[in-house]
């Protein structure tokens, strides 16, 4: 939104009080199967046995259930699944259930985009939002750009990510080149990969944020929103701080998450991974994001394309 009553939206009189303060969860199930066979993941053409997927449902309509219940809080929540989601019904069913909900702000996924996107017709538009990445040698090129496409017809907002390897590059150019203005490109730096200064310059030509994604931000000792208002979450409920510290704060079913949410700082020695340095405070890239935060929308996208 922009205009005065945006402005007025972002300078409240008083700051809200963090215990009223929207929370943002990450949600992660069991599901650890997908459908490409990408060489840098480690759940590339995984299968998951008909147990785990049933155990997998069970969990996110657990999850979606605490989701329409919890009134008491504006919520924001993104799969982030091991593998692909939305090749599964209940991950589609979930998400047009968790838009309509008025007390969720945003419902988005990560995902491949390799299934049909149709479904989105029925899900509020306004509140389900998609993180989707381009696997150059998964898929080709024009047919991902044909389910941008569909995206834009449906007027789903989206990012589009690639992994930042110098085979990618002339992909990634040729994408920027298709895609509308309107959507914002990321590129995330390929694990172990080191960028010499000119292949980093040629990365941040084409998401001037790349810069976030190519060193890992140290972080102990900062304060960062993480087990303060958001949270990561998974099947069985376990509550952390994010998905990169271990420990347990609580669970999402007894109710004991409501009281660990306080200003924490971050034990980790660096924190590289954008689902959770966006929360590290003295980064400030909640204002870069604001109502984009979770599908890794920038709020000001003309700046960057
Ligand atoms: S699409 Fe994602 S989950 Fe699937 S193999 Fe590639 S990186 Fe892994
Ligand atoms: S800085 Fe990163 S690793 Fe540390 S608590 Fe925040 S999200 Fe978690």
């Amino acid at each position: 939104m922009s205009g005065p009553a945006g402005d007025r939206r972002l300078l409240p009189l008083r700051p809200a009080p963090e215990a009223d303060a929207p929370l943002y969860v990450l949600y992660r199930g069991p599901l650890a199967s997908c459908n490409y066979d990408c060489p840098y993941c480690p759940f590339a053409k995984r299968v998951d046995p008909p147990a785990l997927l049933r155990a997998d449902r069970a969990a996110l309509h657990r999850f979606a259930d605490w989701v329409a219940a919890t009134t008491d809080r504006r919520l924001s929540v993104l799969f982030t699944p091991w593998g692909e989601g939305l090749t599964r019904s209940w991950y589609r069913e979930t998400i047009i259930r968790l838009s309509h909900l008025p007390h969720v702000d945003r419902v988005a996924i990560q995902t491949n985009l390799a299934a049909r996107t149709g479904w989105l017709a029925d899900a509020d538009r306004d509140t389900a939002a998609l993180w989707t990445t381009y696997h150059p040698r998964q898929v080709r090129r024009d047919r991902f750009l044909a389910r941008c496409r569909e995206l834009d017809a449906l007027g789903v907002r989206y990012s589009v990510g690639i992994v930042g390897l110098p085979e990618h590059l002339d992909e990634a150019r040729a994408l920027r080149a298709l895609l509308p203005p309107r959507v914002y490109l990321w590129v995330n730096a390929a694990d172990g990969h080191v960028y010499p200064a000119a292949e980093e310059a040629a990365w941040t030509a084409l998401d001037p944020r790349f810069g976030d994604s190519v060193r890992p931000h140290p972080s102990r000792g900062l304060p960062c929103h993480a087990g303060e208002t958001a949270i990561s979450v998974l099947g069985d409920g376990t509550v952390r701080r994010c998905h990169f510290v271990p420990a347990a704060i609580g669970n999402l079913y007894d109710g004991s998450w409501r009281a660990a949410l306080r200003p924490r700082s971050c034990p980790n020695a660096a924190c590289d991974c954008h689902i959770g340095y966006v929360h590290l405070k003295p980064l400030g890239l909640r204002d870069v994001y604001r109502d984009g935060l979770l599908e890794r929308v920038v709020h000001r996208v003309e700046e960057f394309t």
